[in-house]
């Protein structure tokens, strides 16, 4: 085994590339993240942490740095779309702690993204540069940048998102599936809306052929909210396609009217098409590996693309971390993928069949669901209705 620290070129710069970052430097791993976009800083929207996720960010140092701008929700809840009758309650703060060893947060992207910058510290982190392809022998691996120079390092991870260009060097040029789900996503300024309006919790409405999921970001200033909603019209994968608030509006016309009071006072909102991909059996190919979105992009309905990109990243640095910079890392990077792949395909596939539950456009079906709610409810009150106990209670750091 050579004693020279591993060298870790990593593509991308989201939340998965910048965990896995973290969690490799700590464990003495020298390390350079290449990111296409000039400036760093994710686009105004939420993103929620369970309990799988903060262990993670708990043993790389960022969870006391989100703490303060996080927001604890008190529980889950689920709404009829029309009436807003509450279907089903489940606690978590003061719940999940003692269930799953962590709480559940919600946060800012911008204000998850500036910690996981700010705890990477003096790491090569380059931005405006994009990766155009990858080189590779048995000895070494190389990401390309656009404009000639090659990064050569013992180790080349692709965490470039669902387009991934790693992934297509070495998977081959196969499209993302569009899911049939049109998003919108949007912010609105907790003073705008009469007090009390939205309740402290992870609000999830449910109605035929859509979904609509808020709850408070930005230490409780902001609420931020998702719409889900089926349509095969439009299929533009974008975090960035402005829409408007009356498409919002109008899209939604007959739902409850609490939550069409909550879409009115968006300051905007942005639109755009759900695509994921299904399961890979391999992700590594000699020393090049992939993890987050370019690995197993899903769709958000168990709010899990971010947390299972943060888990690979921590994963991956246990495999690799402790391997030096001669032999054994190909080896390495199997025991990564064979760790990984059977709980991310799990859920992968999880979301999907969770969209068939949420967007039922039978009466009768919904019916039938809420009672098998309101009896979970009754019977086990601590228990998720999207059974996601084996998602929560996961501890990647326990290893
Ligand atoms: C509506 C919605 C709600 C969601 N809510 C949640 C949630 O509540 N909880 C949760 O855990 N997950 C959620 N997700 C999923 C989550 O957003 C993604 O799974 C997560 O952002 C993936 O992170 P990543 O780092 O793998 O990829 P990305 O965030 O896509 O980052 C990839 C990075 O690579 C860069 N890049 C791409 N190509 C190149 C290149 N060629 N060269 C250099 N850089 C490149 C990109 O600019 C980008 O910065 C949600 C997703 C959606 C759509």
């Amino acid at each position: 085994m050579s004693s020279r620290a591993i060298k870790v070129a990593i593509a991308g710069a989201g939340i998965g590339g910048l965990a896995a970052a973290i969690a490799l430097r700590q464990r003495g791993c020298e390390v350079v993240v290449v990111e296409q976009a000039p400036q760093l800083g994710e686009v105004g929207a939420g993103v929620q942490m369970s309990p799988n996720a903060v262990k993670v960010l708990r043993a790389i140092g960022v969870e006391p740095l989100i703490r303060d701008v996080a927001c604890e929700p008190l529980a889950f809840t689920g709404r009829d779309w029309k009436s807003g009758r509450v279907l089903y309650h489940t606690p978590i703060k003061g719940a999940f702690e003692r269930l799953y060893g962590a709480g559940y947060y919600h946060v800012h992207r911008a204000d998850l993204h500036n910690a996981l910058i700010a705890r990477l510290g003096a790491a090569d982190l380059r931005l405006g540069q994009r990766v155009a392809g990858i080189e590779r022998d048995r000895d070494t691996a190389s990401l390309k940048l656009e404009g000639g120079e090659v990064i050569e390092a013992d180790v080349i991870v692709g965490a470039d998102g669902i387009h991934s260009t790693v992934r297509r060097n070495i998977f081959g040029d196969e499209k993302p599936r569009f899911t049939g789900n049109i998003c919108w996503r949007g912010m609105v300024p907790v003073d705008a809306l009469p007090k009390g309006h939205v309740e402290l919790a992870s609000s999830n409405w449910l109605g035929p052929k859509g979904h609509v999921v808020h709850y408070y970001v930005k230490g409780g200033a902001m609420v931020n909210f998702v719409a889900v909603y089926e349509t095969d019209e439009w299929t533009q994968e974008s975090w960035s396609t402005p829409s408007t608030v009356d498409e919002l509006l109008k899209t939604y016309a007959g739902w409850n009217q609490e939550l069409l009071t909550t879409f009115s006072n968006a300051e905007r909102c942005f639109k755009w098409a759900l695509y994921d991909r299904d399961p890979l059996t391999r992700w590594s190919d000699g020393r090049v590996t992939l993890l987050g979105d370019a690995a197993h992009p899903m769709l958000p309905f168990l709010a899990q693309g971010a947390a299972m990109a943060i888990e690979d990243g921590y994963e991956l640095a246990c495999a690799i971390g402790g391997v030096g910079a001669g032999a054994g890392i190909a080896e390495a990077l199997v025991a990564y993928e064979r760790q990984r792949i059977p709980r991310t395909s799990r859920v992968q596939l999880g979301a999907r069949a969770r969209g068939t539950t949420m967007h039922l456009r039978s009466p009768w079906a919904r019916m039938k669901r809420n009672v098998g709610f309101m009896l979970q409810s009754f019977r086990t009150p601590e228990s998720t209705t999207h059974r996601a106990e084996w998602i929560y209670g996961y501890d990647a750091t326990a290893r």
